[in-house]
């Protein structure tokens, strides 16, 4: 199916206007469990230029009929999901009733059927270009028109979306017309949902979720309401506009690919952010930064809209920047941004290392497939970096007025980059024009470092040679020495090398250019200073400050820098003291996930996971019983433990640490480690999935049979992960993520071409978004070789691969091309 182009979109929305969609959807019938259907009625109601011909957009499995104004259109001139309009009148109105079909990958009405009680759940995800798979429509951005649903359920069903919902009989359901919307936004959740309601300053408000997380829904949700409400009165104290769309229902939902979408007045979240068991302070923040980035969106995205998606970062860099901004003052800790240097700007350092990077605004988006592409560390982490950047430059007031003058003036509109310059420009009385260019149109990191001279402090920066640029950076330099910070100095770096005086009371152990983490850049420790790190790391009582340490490590290992033996050794002597959960948390999955897995060279594996799991055995033992350090510590243990017995005492709920009894999500970490050592069956691994017969039981069932180290069992995981079972997105994703684990290369070495060949087939069964992550985490990383790359090369010059699984060819080919670079620096 051709993906719309950007020019055909700008020659539509000069050609007509959306005055209406009203849509009939009954979700009563078409139970065939292969193909379940469902039917569709859209009614759009648009001017035009008299006369004008365009095309209307429709991905239906059965087109029964069609009218314009009227008159039919034969069903059979559908083609390729487009439906030509031809003749149009001022006024139009086009009817059509279809079939449609439900998907599995969750893009466009999603339905699963959770095993804990054979009820079944149907979402609506429409982004990014799923709407014709639901209703006939526009499909583009900038086309936005007011929408009212109607919808036919089975009588047990709630039916909830972006308008409040009446039931007005038995099963069936009417919602309010909305304000105006772009195609994308559009949401229907469905299903014998649980629900939690509640009210703030006239905002009905809802949680929702399956019913068999009913407990868990109900036991969180007073948190969870709460940081919604109290992130209300942050976002209209500080924009100074009303929320705009009525009630505000979360839906956690199903199989979600994403972490959540902010459909207006329905934001869909996946279901995993309701705990069934323990959680991490950190998993709780991550949630509570999904809840108040969702809530931005309204403002930034809803609202005001991007007119076509290259102008993607409006949506993404806001809310990523504003939902930071908020949990650090609605909580009054700085604990939300400590947490995205670990998460975020992580993500988006490696997003800027690979071939991929472009820059946070204006990327060619020929068409939606290629904007897809683009959901990635750039346009979250770089560009909300480059907007604390932005207000370093002008001052918040201007800033804050600058943003609340562009809510203003195209509220339930469209805008891109010029309009938003244009309203920083106005209230700050700053031209933007080089800094915009420098931060916003070129992409490319810049590395900083710092050392300490006869003439005081002197930071360095330098450019990318690849993309050259002159980026003034904001930032902060920290030194420190024995536990005791000795330097605290404030650097404008508008040049490529400043020198500054600062005071120093004796000498410094360590220095950390862009301590705070204020700006974007690559921070370069000097040799000394990753010297001492295992001493003085431990030390730093800064939590911020380790933070930017740990992500310049992680950089140092993709960059062949630092020798992934030192992280080992810092992990050791750093884990046992961290207090900082997102630190401990996120520096024991590189750690596991990274160095354990990749970076070392197989025969140092076995004595450096032995020291991790040491360490976090200390952390385990020293943290209070049931703490979130204590968790943290548990889940580093049980992923780097080479002690089978421990495992096995603990799948057996023997001597487990306080909280993990009964933790269904911890036994399955465990269990997965347990099949990675080939230490239990795959009929071990189907009588723990009985006991715990839900969704994420069958997942975690999934992907340690897939880890499991047998010819048998890799070719049974193969087989169901590219091949036509019907099994769900998140199905291939936990199967891929066990396949390749373990260090087992000659074991799945044959499958590196099963790979590159088995993958790229799955486009068209397994929708663009859904296939991205597929490839992302089915790319054979773990055979570090340079056949792998080979390979990889070979299946690229085909030239027939779709944007995403070629994107994901690249990048993940990139990371391995890392890891080699990093064995033959320290091999
Ligand atoms: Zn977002």
């Amino acid at each position: 199916m051709p993906s719309l182009t950007r020019a055909d979109a700008e020659r539509r929305a000069q050609t007509l206007a959306v005055t209406a969609y009203a849509i009939d959807l009954d979700l009563t019938g078409g139970d065939d469990p292969e193909h379940p259907t469902f039917g569709s009625r859209s009614t759009v109601t648009f001017t035009a230029q008299p006369g004008a011909s365009s095309f209307l957009d429709l991905r239906a499995v059965d087109v029964a009929s069609i009218t314009l104004n009227g008159a039919a259109v034969d069903p059979g001139t559908v083609a390729d999901g487009r439906v030509e309009l031809t003749g149009l009148a001022a006024d139009n109105t086009v009817v059509v009733e279809a079939t449609m079909g439900y998907s599995n990958d969750g893009q466009g009405l999603h339905r699963a059927i959770d095993p804990a009680d054979g009820l079944a759940y149907v979402y609506g995800h429409l982004f990014l270009d799923a709407a014709p798979r639901v209703f006939a429509c526009f499909d583009q951005p900038d086309l936005k028109a007011p929408y009212t649903l109607t919808v036919t359920a089975p009588q047990a069903w709630t039916v909830l979306g972006n308008g409040a919902a009446t039931a007005t009989g038995p099963g069936r359901w009417e919602l309010a017309t909305t304000q105006p919307l772009a195609t994308y936004f559009v949401t229907i959740c469905a299903g014998p949902y649980a629900s939690v309601t509640d009210e703030h300053d006239g905002i009905p408000l809802g949680v929702h979720a399956r019913a068999s997380l009913a407990e868990s829904l109900r036991a969180q949700a007073p948190a969870m309401l709460q940081v919604t409400k109290d992130a209300f009165d942050y976002y209209h104290q500080l924009f100074g506009i009303r929320y705009p769309f009525g009630s505000y229902h979360q839906v956690f939902v199903p199989e979600f690919n994403a972490g959540a979408m902010e459909n207006p007045g329905c934001v869909t979240f996946r279901d995993t952010y309701l705990f069934r068991g323990a959680a991490t302070d950190d998993e709780l923040l991550t949630r509570a930064n999904t809840i108040c980035h969702e809530m931005a969106h309204m403002w930034f995205g809803d609202l005001v809209t991007m007119q076509w998606w290259d102008d993607l970062w409006l949506n993404e860099s806001f809310a990523e920047y504003m939902a930071h901004r908020t949990l650090t003052a609605i909580s009054g800790s700085d604990d939300a941004w400590v947490d995205s240097t670990m998460s975020r700007k992580a993500w988006g350092y490696a997003a800027e290392r690979a071939p991929s990077t472009h820059p946070v605004a204006g990327s060619p988006a020929p068409d939606a497939d290629a904007a897809l592409q683009n959901f990635d560390g750039i346009s979250y982490a770089k560009g909300a970096a480059v907007l604390r950047q932005l207000i370093c430059h002008l001052g918040d007031e201007a800033f804050v007025a600058g943003i609340t003058a562009y809510l203003t003036e195209h509220a339930y509109g469209n805008a891109a980059l010029a309009d938003f310059l244009g309203a920083m420009e106005a209230a700050s009385g700053t031209d933007l024009t080089e800094w915009s260019k420098v931060w916003l149109t070129t992409a490319g990191v810049d590395t900083l470092a710092a050392a300490m001279g006869g003439d005081g402090l002197r930071v360095t920066r330098r450019a990318p040679e690849a993309v050259p640029a002159q980026r003034p950076h904001t930032l902060d330099v920290a030194g420190w020495s024995g536990g005791t910070q000795v330097l605290d100095a404030d650097v404008v770096l508008d040049q490529d090398e400043v020198v500054v005086r600062a005071d120093v009371a004796g000498s410094v152990g360590l220095l950390i250019p862009n301590a705070g983490d204020l700006t974007w850049a690559q921070v370069e420790l000097d040799a000394a200073s990753l010297t001492a790190l295992p001493v003085e790391l431990p030390r730093v009582s800064q939590a911020q400050h380790r933070a930017v340490v740990w992500v310049a490590l992680t950089d140092g290992l993709a960059t062949a820098r630092v020798d992934p033996r030192l992280v080992v050794d810092i992990f050791v002597a750093a884990s046992p003291l961290e207090e900082n959960s997102s630190i401990l948390s996120r520096s024991g999955a590189l750690l596991t996930s990274r160095v354990l897995a990749d970076y070392l060279a197989d025969e140092e594996v076995p004595s450096a996971r032995d020291a991790v799991a040491g360490a976090a055995r200390a952390r385990l033992e020293s943290a209070p019983a049931g703490s979130s350090q204590a968790l943290a510590a548990a889940r580093i243990l049980a992923a780097a433990t080479r002690d089978v017995e421990q495992l096995q005492r603990w799948s057996g709920s023997v001597d487990l640490p306080a909280g993990l009894d009964g933790d269904p999500d911890f036994r399955w970490l465990v269990l997965r480690s347990l099949a990675g050592a080939g230490a239990v069956s795959a009929a071990d691994l189907e009588a723990a999935r009985e006991v715990d017969n839900s969704m994420q039981g069958n997942l975690g069932a999934l992907a340690a049979r897939s880890a499991l180290p047998t010819a048998a069992d890799k070719a049974w995981a193969w087989d169901q992960l590219v091949g036509d079972h019907g099994r769900s997105n998140h199905e291939r994703n936990a199967l891929a993520s066990g396949f390749w684990t373990g260090r087992h290369t000659d074991l799945v070495r044959e499958y590196v071409a099963a790979f590159h060949r088995d993958i790229p087939a799955l486009e068209g069964r397994v929708g663009q978004d859904a296939l991205a992550r597929v490839a992302t985490l089915a790319y054979p990383r773990s055979v570090v070789e340079e056949a792998t790359i080979t390979a990889t090369d070979e299946r690229l010059a085909v030239g027939d691969l779709s944007a995403a699984v070629r994107r994901c060819l690249i990048d993940q080919q990139s990371v391995l091309r890392e890891v080699l670079a990093s064995r033959r620096a320290f091999g």
